[in-house]
């Protein structure tokens, strides 16, 4: 048999090469030869503002929650902490051009500080969008778009595999109250993943839950980036989203992983600063190679 050409028809139809599964054929361990290829294709993560971010694998970017206004554009979020600031609070570290180069977009849910009135005029009207479920897509096409998908357990684009995640935008007391769960919503989350490369989870507008931890365990990601601006609503303790110490667990459930923390410093009701994060990494002596605080524009390749 001709194991050398085997290999290499595996390689092709995983988009590996042929070397890296051979290498995975040649250890002790039996079970090695069916193991996932190893990881070596460059994934690439970008911070745009806010929670607006690019992930680009194998040469498809996926562009998530676009929030394109210029600074200032709309009041601040209603019955939230420093309504009086305009909304976004910074300006884009590029020109939008720049930002809209993509391959399709993924909106995690329809906050306008996700998916804003200048990304609905903005962006190209065929371009493909991922929505969390069947309600925002009917917002989106409404809005002119033609290529507007649910997102699902096994969503494919392109050849990489995305998952859509459970999440939930504020903790358990906000959830009990009708109107302000109701202003909440659902959210989603994503992971995208694909044979030779690292598995990027992106957690969404979502606190720190078992939802969370699932994701976590279940997907192994290499890659978790979450929104740690710890957003708050006036009247109550928590946040809507994530914080230092949720970054804290994801690093301590994850020990392999690079954890990022996004979505900080743009909008009116975010309390957490990147300075208070860094501080937070340093008390707490977390890995400075593991844990990642980008600015606005900044890019990593995994
Ligand atoms: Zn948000």
């Amino acid at each position: 048999m001709n194991i050398a050409r085997m290999l290499r028809n595996v390689a092709i139809a995983t988009g590996t090469s042929a070397l890296v599964a051979c290498a995975g054929t040649s250890g002790q361990s039996a079970s090695s030869s069916s193991a996932a290829p190893a990881k070596t294709q460059t994934v690439r993560f970008q911070q745009i503002r806010n929670a607006t971010i690019k992930v680009e694998y194998a040469g498809t970017t996926f562009l998530v929650d676009p929030m394109l206004a210029k600074k200032g554009a709309y009041p601040g979020f209603e019955g939230t902490y420093n309504s009086h600031l305009r909304n976004p609070l910074v300006e884009l570290p590029m020109p939008v051009s720049e930002v809209i180069k993509a391959d399709a977009i993924i909106v995690t849910h329809s906050h306008p500080d996700h998916w804003d009135e200048a990304a609905k005029q903005g962006m190209p009207k065929n371009m493909p969008i991922f929505a969390q479920n069947e309600e925002d897509a009917q917002g989106i096409r409404k809005d002119g778009f033609t290529d507007v998908r649910v997102l699902g357990e096994n969503t494919v684009f392109n050849g990489t595999r995305l998952i859509k995640t459970e999440g939930q935008h504020g903790d358990d007391r906000m959830m009990k109250m009708p109107p302000l769960a109701r202003l909440l919503g659902t959210v989603a989350g994503v992971v995208f993943q694909r044979p030779g490369h690292k598995t990027v989870y992106v957690a969404g507008d979502t606190v720190w839950n078992s939802q969370v931890e699932d994701a976590i365990k279940k997907h192994k990601p290499d890659v978790i980036v979450l929104n740690t601006g710890y957003a708050r609503v006036l009247g109550f303790d928590g946040s809507i989203i994530m914080g230092k110490e949720d970054l804290y667990r994801a690093y301590r459930a994850a020990p392999q992983a690079k954890v990022i923390g996004s979505h900080m410093e743009s909008v009116n009701h975010g309390m957490q600063t990147r300075k208070d994060l860094r501080d937070y990494i340093a008390e707490k002596k977390m890995d400075p190679q593991r844990v990642l605080v980008p600015a606005d524009g900044e890019s990593y390749s995994f």
